[in-house]
């Protein structure tokens, strides 16, 4: 893992992948939920421009549907590079990262469906990872008490909740760290940190925002649709769309 430009210091180069592949199914609707329309613009647009506002990436990489990736180009604009996705989300995020520059020292990989996420989280991630940590990622404290079930859905145990996060994205990495997470084979995981995590790299939290949350279930679209209107009205004669800041984001925990 010793061969990618390192992070630390001023200068690092950072890149932000966004998987978007997908077909996005449980929302339902038809149209792959990357591009969704929110508040008049699809959701990726809007995830990508949250990449685009922060101070520190330097490059984007879209892994879309192989038969989009012309239309979402066009979407895009010119200096977001769109590249095919692969079967499933690793091989989509995979492809991506054989895609960034060789300079890159520093990768964020970014939901496609967090179209409210603040660039001050983004930039709180990537500041990080610059910092030293090898692995970033954003958390929030669980409002509902969280149970293991079985698959006969008995309980099985309740974990305190004192010590559950849940995970959200932008997730920051060292370039080599994570191209080493993902040449690993077979390894169950639901997010970019799980895999390294089984490196047995140490992951590092910072707070995340709740605007951030991800767009699943067509409540969360409605959900999302209030928040860009009272936007909207808030911003109402000054030109401005974003949704709320986060406050303490930047402070690594
Ligand atoms: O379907 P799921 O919610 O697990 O997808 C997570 C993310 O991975 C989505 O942004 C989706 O577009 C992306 N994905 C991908 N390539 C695939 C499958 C999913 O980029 N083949």
């Amino acid at each position: 893992m010793g061969e990618s430009p390192q992070p630390r210091g001023r200068g690092a180069r950072v890149a932000a992948i966004v998987p978007a592949a997908g077909r996005g199914e449980r929302l339902g609707g038809g149209t792959p939920k990357a591009l969704r329309s929110l508040g008049g613009r699809p959701m990726l647009v809007r995830s990508v421009e949250a990449l685009r506002r922060s101070e520190l990436v330097t490059q984007i990489v879209v892994a879309a549907p192989p038969t989009l990736v012309e239309v979402v180009a066009q979407l895009l604009g010119r200096d977001v590079r769109v590249i095919a996705g692969g079967a499933e989300r690793v091989d989509s995020v995979r492809r991506a990262l054989s895609a960034i520059d060789e300079d890159i020292s520093v990768v964020l990989v970014h939901d496609a469906a967090r179209p409210l996420t603040p660039p001050a989280l983004v930039d709180a991630v990537a500041a990080a990872v610059i910092a030293g940590h090898p692995a970033v990622i954003p958390v929030l404290a669980v409002a509902d008490t969280i149970k293991e079930v079985g698959p006969d859905g008995r309980v099985i145990r309740t974990p305190p909740r004192d010590g559950l996060r849940a995970v959200q994205t932008p997730q920051g990495f060292r370039r080599d760290v994570l191209a080493a997470a993902y040449a690993l084979r077979d390894v169950p995981v639901t997010d970019d940190a799980g895999l390294v995590e089984a490196l047995g790299v140490p992951v590092t939290t910072v707070p995340g925002a709740h605007e951030a949350f991800k767009v699943t279930q067509p409540a969360d679209l409605i959900l999302a649709e209030a928040l860009l209107a009272r936007a909207a009205t808030a911003a109402d004669g000054r030109g401005e769309t974003e949704v709320c800041g986060t406050t303490d984001a930047r402070r690594p925990g």
